[in-house]
């Protein structure tokens, strides 16, 4: 339903969940945020209300330079703790936000199952995570557009991996994401509003187009590979 990310020096945890309020409107059963922390990709997320996952990380704060979150309206797997994004691969290498759905992911699930893979919810996004791990041979970048040929339907996505820590991928197919472009660092969200408080210079991506995030740049590409140079829209409005 809602997604936000985020790479650069702030406090991550901070950006993401004023993000995630900032679409409570749109919305949602659970919340959840990856962090890169300087113990690896943490996950914490909980069903119901955000201030659920406020609670949770009161008590564990995810601190680091990188991250993604969620707010899930579930359409394949119920509500719950264990359904909530982001996911992770079987590795727990790799991290994925997803908004909209995957209308194969039951072939792809069989598919991976019978290749090794084990899964932990019900979800269709899962199965887009391991597709990642299974196709990454070295670059994220890479194995993103690979596991996205697999996939059909909408999907918007926001990918980490632990092996390239400086990166933040996102991707659009039929399901809205806007890039954030500040100064050391970077934004995506499913909506202007999450990141509105940060900046007010985005990229709107068009369906088929994904986007590479550094602290210090910003790539756009189609999927297929091929650079994108689009003009940066400035934000006007307030909400
Ligand atoms: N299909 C995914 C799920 O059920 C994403 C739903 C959403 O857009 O929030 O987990």
């Amino acid at each position: 339903c809602g997604i936000v990310g985020y790479i650069g020096s702030r406090d991550t945890q901070t950006v993401l969940i004023e993000g995630l309020k900032k679409l409570e409107y749109r919305g949602y059963d659970s919340a959840g945020i990856a962090v890169f922390t300087p113990e690896g990709l943490k996950i914490s997320k909980s069903i119901g209300r955000l201030a659920n996952l406020e609670a949770k990380l009161e008590d564990a704060p995810l601190v680091g330079s990188a991250g993604i979150g969620h707010t899930r309206w579930a359409t394949h797997g119920k509500p719950s703790d264990v359904n909530s994004h982001p996911h992770t691969d079987h590795t727990q290498k790799f991290s994925v936000v997803h908004n909209g759905i995957v209308e194969n992911y039951l072939e792809l699930k069989e598919e991976l199952i019978g290749q090794g893979y084990t899964f932990a919810s019900e979800t269709d996004t899962e199965v887009i995570v391991n597709l990642i791990a299974r196709e990454y041979k070295g670059d994220i970048v890479k194995a993103v557009q690979q596991a996205v040929t697999y996939m059909r339907g909408a999907f918007a996505l926001g990918v980490l991996t632990e092996y390239e820590p400086s990166k933040l991928v996102a991707v659009r197919q039929a399901s809205p994401l806007v890039i954030g472009i500040g100064e050391g660092e970077n934004f995506i969200g499913s909506d202007i509003p999450a990141i509105l408080n940060y900046t007010r210079k985005v990229y709107i991506l068009n369906d088929g187009e994904m986007a590479v995030l550094t602290e210090n740049s910003v790539e756009l590409m189609t999927i297929e590979g091929n650079f994108i140079s689009r003009e940066m829209t400035n934000v006007e409005w307030d909400e």
